[in-house]
């Protein structure tokens, strides 16, 4: 049985492996499958990308913060930029920080981007993991701080929804008693923006299909938040396990990185930090490990109070 804990740790350590295993097959239309695992089995080390950094500063600043500050997330991902700014970030964000890191107001530098309309990319949810945790196991305090945290850098409701879809994705995925037909319900409730409605409205059939080209181009693959979010939640619902999960999402290529690390954070918190493969050679492993229990801690000393 996988314990919550097992769970938490899966989570973190699910994103890196997800997004590490991504990384090669990046930008690709159709990555070779048998290379991307040859890399990945003969590597002794995988190096993430921004995804992961960005999903640590997530997690450090909640902890850090005991909650949602954005003026410290901001700073945070900012500064983490600005140490390691060849991490494969995307072609836009870059403005944000460095405007942080001029004094702007965060909540402006967001807002301002793409002529005021804020940015409808992935940036939002490819980090939004641990909100899961952080809020567990309460939906609803989820899918607020999915909200806030997204905003930070993507203020487009696109955008916005792009993390809420990860983050209830993430909740149920933690549930020791996870249901598909639970998880679109909630996901029917909070969704709102018709772009993402109509791609999981097409879920379910590309489920059926089980098609790699028919859901590529049913869902996309790309860094728009409704190129990529709900198919990384096909990737998770078509698996049987969590290299199944990584494997489906970075062969579809495209952003494979960033679809490979939300699909491993939601099968991490499935299946558990035990059943993931080449867990021990990921970039960051003891530091996403002690994230996790960190966040595990206390929502145990939380429940524990209740
Ligand atoms: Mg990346």
């Amino acid at each position: 049985m996988t314990d919550l804990s097992d769970r938490f740790r899966g989570v973190m350590v699910g994103t890196a492996v997800g997004d590490a295993v991504g990384r090669p097959a990046e930008g690709r239309r159709s990555p070779d499958l048998a290379r991307v695992l040859s890399y990945v089995t003969r590597a002794e080390f995988l190096p993430y990308t921004d995804d992961t950094v960005m999903t640590i500063e997530l997690a450090e600043s909640l902890i850090a913060c005991g909650g949602f500050d954005g003026a410290d997330m901001a700073r945070r991902f900012a500064l983490a930029w600005k140490a390691e700014p060849w991490r494969g970030y995307g072609s836009n964000i870059p403005k944000v920080f460095k405007a942080v890191l001029r004094g702007e107001p965060w909540a402006e530098a967001a807002a301002r981007q793409f002529d005021g309309g804020g940015s409808f990319g992935n940036g939002g949810a490819m980090r939004v993991a641990p909100v899961a945790l952080w809020a567990y196991p309460d939906l609803e305090e989820t899918v607020r701080l999915a909200e806030m945290t997204a905003r930070v850098t993507h203020t487009h409701p696109v955008g916005v929804e792009g993390a809420v879809i990860q983050a209830v994705t993430v909740h149920h995925a933690l549930r020791k008693d996870f249901a598909t037909d639970r998880l679109l319900a909630d996901l029917d409730r909070s969704v709102t923006t018709d772009r993402l409605r109509r791609k999981l409205e097409r879920l379910p059939e590309c489920l059926e299909r089980n098609d790699d080209v028919y859901a590529k181009q049913a869902l996309g693959n790309w860094v728009a938040a409704d190129d990529s979010v709900v198919t990384a939640l096909y990737a998770l619902l078509g698996a049987s396990d969590f290299e199944d999960a990584v494997l489906r999402a970075v062969r579809l290529g495209g952003d494979a990185d960033t679809i490979g690390a939300m699909a491993g954070a939601a099968a991490g918190a499935r299946w558990g930090y035990e059943a993931i493969p080449w867990r021990h050679k990921v970039e960051g492993h003891d530091r996403l490990v002690g994230l996790a229990d960190r966040l595990f801690r206390r929502v145990q000393e939380n429940l524990e109070a209740k």
